[in-house]
Order: C-alpha cells, then sequence, then structure tokens
C-alpha cells in the first residue's frame, strides 16, 4: 500500500500533462530558435504553451517568462527588483520570516551586497496583516515579496490587499506563488501583483519548468546570460516538452480546480478533527484561510523525523517540514516564525493531499498516526518527564 499525502513536496504528473508532452521528446524535437520548418513547429507549440499559460493567469502571453522551475523565477524576481531600484538609490526590500528558501536565501545574499532587508514578522495564525506591510514602507524600498501561501502550514496571504497598498505606494509587488497556482483562482490583475512565480510540479505538472509572469512597465533583468529567447530576459534553449506539459497540467487543474478544492478540503476537514483528538497536539496555521490540501500538526514530546519513518513503514508518505530542509536537525524556520518554541516545533507532521485521496485512506492515516504517536511518547524519557511533572506541557 502506498498513500501518498505529500502533494506540497511534489505531485503526480496528470496523464492529459503526460501526453501532451511526448509529440515534443521526438516528433517535434527542433530548436525553436531554428529557423527551419522542425525548428518553427517547435517554436509555434512553445508560442501557443505561452499564450494558455497566459489565459490561465489572467495576463498577456508577452508577460510570462518561462524558467526553470519556482526557485529561479524567485531568484530572478527580487534580484531583477533589487538591481532595478538599487539604480534609482532604493535598496530596501520588505518580506516575511516563513518565506521559502529560494525567497529567503536570495535576500540573505543580497543583505550582504549592502541591500536592507525587513523580515516581517508572521502572527501566531500564519497570516500576514497588509498593515504590517503599509507600516513597513519606506521611500528607498524598491520591492515588497510575499508568498501567496504558505508551503509548510498552508495559510493563504491576503495578497490583494498587500498588492493594493503597493501599488497605492508605487513599490513593485512580487508573490511566491508556488503553492497557490491551479489549486487558488488567481489573476494577477485583480491580484494587484506585479511578478508572480510559479512551479509546474506542484500542480501535475513536470519538474523542472515554471514561470515567472511580469506584467508590462515592471522592468526584468535576466539572471542566464547568453542567447535571445525569452525576449532576452532568459538564456537557454526552452524546455520545450516541460512547457507544453506545464501549459497542460495547468489548463487540466483549473478546469476542475473548484471541484477537486471541495473534495479535498472535506478530506482535510476530516484529517484535521481526527489528529485534534490526539492529546497535547496542535494545529499550525489558520484553520479557516489554508490551502485546501494542507494539514500541519506539532505533537509535543516526539520528534517529526521518527514519526515519519514510523508512517513510512505502514505506507504513508508524509513530511515534517518542507522537503527542502530536511536532512538537517534544525526545526522548520517556518514553525519559530509562528512563535512554535524549539521542542514543539521538533514534532511537526506535514500531510499534504490532493482530489486522489480517498475517505478510507484518511480513516487509515488518523489511526496510524495516533498509534505511532503514542508508541512514540511511551519510548521518550522527555514525555515521561511531562507527564511525572518534572516538565511543564506547552500544549494544552
Ligand atoms: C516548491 C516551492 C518552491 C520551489 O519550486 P521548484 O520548482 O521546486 O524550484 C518555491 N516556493 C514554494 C512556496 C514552493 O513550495
Amino acid at each position: 500500500m502506498n498513500i501518498y499525502m505529500d502533494n506540497a513536496a511534489t505531485t503526480k504528473m496528470s496523464a492529459t500533462a503526460i501526453n501532451a508532452m511526448l509529440p515534443y521528446f521526438d516528433g517535434v524535437y527542433g530548436n525553436p530558435s531554428s529557423l527551419h520548418s522542425v525548428g518553427q513547429a517547435a517554436a509555434e507549440a512553445l508560442a501557443d504553451a505561452r499564450g494558455r499559460v497566459a489565459a490561465c493567469l489572467g495576463c498577456a502571453a508577452n508577460e510570462v517568462y518561462f524558467t526553470s522551475g519556482g526557485s529561479e523565477a524567485d531568484n530572478q524576481a527580487i534580484v531583477s527588483a533589487a538591481m532595478n531600484g538599487a539604480k534609482k538609490g532604493k535598496k530596501h526590500i520588505i518580506s516575511t520570516a516563513f518565506e521559502h528558501h529560494a525567497v529567503l536565501h536570495t535576500l540573505k545574499k543580497l543583505s550582504g551586497e549592502g541591500f536592507d532587508i525587513t523580515l516581517l514578522d508572521v502572527h501566531e495564525n500564519g497570516v500576514i496583516d497588509p498593515l504590517q506591510v503599509e507600516e513597513a514602507i519606506r521611500a528607498d524600498t524598491c520591492l515588497v515579496t510575499v508568498m501567496y501561501a504558505n508551503n509548510e502550514i498552508g495559510t493563504v496571504q491576503p495578497v490583494k490587499e498587500i498588492g493594493r497598498i503597493c501599488r497605492e505606494k508605487a513599490v513593485t509587488f512580487h508573490t511566491d506563488a508556488v503553492q497557490a497556482v491551479g489549486h487558488l483562482p488567481i489573476n494577477v490583475n485583480d491580484d494587484n501583483i506585479d511578478m508572480l512565480s510559479l512551479s509546474a510540479h506542484k500542480f501535475r505538472g513536470p519538474k523542472g519548468v515554471g514561470a515567472l509572469i511580469v506584467r508590462r512597465g515592471t522592468p526584468l533583468s535576466s539572471l542566464i546570460e547568453g542567447g535571445a529567447q525569452e525576449r532576452g530576459r532568459r538564456a537557454g534553449t526552452e524546455n520545450v516538452p516541460g512547457i507544453v506539459g506545464m501549459a497542460a497540467s495547468l489548463e487540466e487543474e483549473l478546469k476542475h480546480r473548484a471541484e477537486n478544492a471541495e473534495k479535498t478540503a472535506k478530506l482535510r476537514d476530516r484529517l484535521i478533527s481526527g489528529l485534534s483528538e490526539i492529546p497535547h497536539s496542535v494545529l499550525n496555521g489558520d484553520r479557516e484561510r489554508r490551502l485546501p490540501g494542507n494539514v500541519s500538526f506539532c505533537f509535543e514530546g516526539i520528534e517529526g523525523e521518527s514519526l515519519l519513518l514510523l508512517l513510512d513503514e505502514k505506507g504513508i508518505c508524509a513530511s515534517s517540514g518542507s522537503a527542502c530542509t530536511s536532512g538537517s536537525l534544525d526545526p522548520s524556520h517556518v514553525l519559530l516564525a509562528i512563535g512554535r518554541v524549539h521542542d514543539i516545533a521538533h514534532g511537526s507532521l506535514r500531510l499534504t493531499l490532493s482530489a486522489d485521496n480517498t475517505e478510507e485512506e484518511v480513516k487509515y492515516v488518523i489511526e496510524a498516526v495516533k498509534e505511532a504517536v503514542e508508541r512514540l511518547r511511551s519510548m521518550s524519557p522527555i514525555w515521561r518527564d511531562l507527564v511525572n511533572g518534572k516538565r511543564q506541557f506547552i500544549t494544552k
């Protein structure tokens, strides 16, 4: 048995996306920059995919820049806004403490190059208040970058409001929407977004391909130099099969988005109520303002990594935080940002569902987690101290 509940790490590709890609590996294999007919067939596929991705997000085709994924899109958006801001003497950037590392590490690098970075505190419910952004904006602010939805705790941010404030103050607004695209209704115009990052493998498309949406009027500098691909903003022969697969999976996911979201949210809510019965547990992130598939908990007195191993033995694929930080023993920066203390943050479990999951799987997972937490606690000296009153419980 294999129960996959790690869709925030990556998703299973849709048959539609796989089939859409196949002709571009052998039949239409040309380089879109070639002038001959084999190349021009690939160029046509590229133009078609660009138009379809744009239509899905409410922007124009020439506002779409294909990249190698979400990380590259985040890097390019931030570095470009920083370089263009610096030209006007603006070297202040506003972001949040719980962004993806593709954002945080890029900002850290810029701070070493003379940029002033403000990381907004995140409330315990995992939602940023637009007023925090408004109060942080200065005359020398060149960029606000706030994620659309968090990858660990699933909380959805008031992006439209933040975008409105940025527009009022004439500050560029970028959002890492990698967890949101394909799962929430997004329109870059309605949401007041200047730049938006997305990644195909988070919505049942292929890995290694994504896009940066940049609205007309927002300057964009290149990160990768070379040929004139992507209107001179991103060199390198285009990943034609990947881009075609991304367009196909995005269209497909949006076509079924509302019904999938409803089904997934129902499973999510059942899972949350089941796991809430475990004593000394706490749900991470707001109960309502969260992605349809996200369940994130901390269990006091255990280690998240041990829990993952026990669940894996029972055929359950889960995560303790983000895939990018597993392997390190530091607790998740996201959980620390919402105020979870180290002892609690270490006992984290993230289950991210898709519409492929079933009620039977949810029932099985609730029982498996209950059993595993109990088993780990029975072996834990910390738990013994908590029960004997030698340590204070932090959770209820
Ligand atoms: C997965 C993810 C990324 C990175 O995307 P890749 O395509 O894997 O590089 C960036 N931001 C968020 C919020 C993500 O979930």
